[in-house]
């Protein structure tokens, strides 16, 4: 049930360029429970106003929750959460969302995160590689940045690809200076990589809307993907779709 909480931030520092991993203890209470893919509200002390962000860690950690926040100057939420320094205090409203796993399904799953939307996908990998999931269940994630710089966690990712012959990981980077792996526009890498028959397949999206709502277009106009398996917070197909 959704509720408030005080934490206190354990740990900050920059993941990649221009994106901090924030790990937040809870104090009272001490345990949330949720389910990955979900997604919390920051209380915003001088505004009184909300900001959203997706849960990074995986459910299974109770005590604590990690948010990836992109840098963003001129943004009230990002420009709070990347003042905040170790020691101090932030209020959070959670759990939110549906666009979380289903977990009980043995279907294979497409991940689709664009920057800071890599947060939505990092816990229910996590989840899934600790729960032992990725043993039986065929996993593809994409991870979409604008520069090389700002791609996560390669190694972890890396080393799940060696560790389970159903993960798979493909980096892309939409200025290709530096950069010898896919590129282009995510939905274009996307495209060429999976099959195109999708439907008894489940895709799990977030980024920003448009990349979202272009996601899905390809995926269940193109791809065949059922649209009651398309899950995103950020845009419901059936609402346009038609
Ligand atoms: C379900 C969900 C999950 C999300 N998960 C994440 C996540 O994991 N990580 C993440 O980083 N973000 C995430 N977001 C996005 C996040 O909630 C914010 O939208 C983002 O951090 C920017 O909000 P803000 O409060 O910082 O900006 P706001 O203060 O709300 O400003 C909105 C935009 O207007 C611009 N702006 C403000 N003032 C001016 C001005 N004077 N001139 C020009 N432009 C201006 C800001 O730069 C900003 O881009 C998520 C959003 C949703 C809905």
């Amino acid at each position: 049930m959704k509720g408030t909480y005080l934490g206190q931030v354990r740990y900050s520092a920059p993941i990649s360029e221009g994106i901090i991993l924030l790990k937040i203890s809870l104090l009272e209470p001490k345990v949330v429970d949720f389910k990955a893919g979900q997604y919390l509200a920051v209380l915003l002390p001088e505004s009184g106003k909300q900001a959203y962000y997706s849960i990074a860690s995986s459910p299974n950690k109770k005590n604590e929750v990690e948010l990836l926040v992109k840098e963003d100057k001129l943004g009230a939420g990002s420009s709070y959460l990347f003042s905040l320094s170790v020691g101090d205090s932030i209020e959070l409203m959670m759990p939110m969302g549906e666009a979380f796993i289903r977990d009980k399904s043995q279907r294979d799953a497409v991940f689709v995160g664009g920057a800071s939307g890599a947060s939505y996908a990092r816990s229910m990998i996590h989840y899934l590689d600790e729960s032992g999931q990725l043993e039986h269940r065929r996993v593809h994630y994409f991870l979409g940045v604008r520069e090389a710089a700002e791609l996560m966690e390669l190694e972890y990712m890396y080393q799940l690809t060696e560790k389970h012959a159903t993960f798979h990981f493909y980096p892309v980077v939409s200025d290709p200076k530096c950069w010898n792996g896919y590129t282009g526009p995510i939905t274009g890498v996307v495209d060429t990589v999976l099959p195109n028959d999708l439907s008894e397949w489940e895709a799990y999206a977030a980024g920003s809307p448009e990349m979202v709502k272009a996601l899905a277009t390809l995926l269940i106009s193109k791809k065949g993907l059922t649209a009651e398996r398309f899950f995103s917070d950020l845009y419901t197909p059936e609402d346009s779709e038609s």
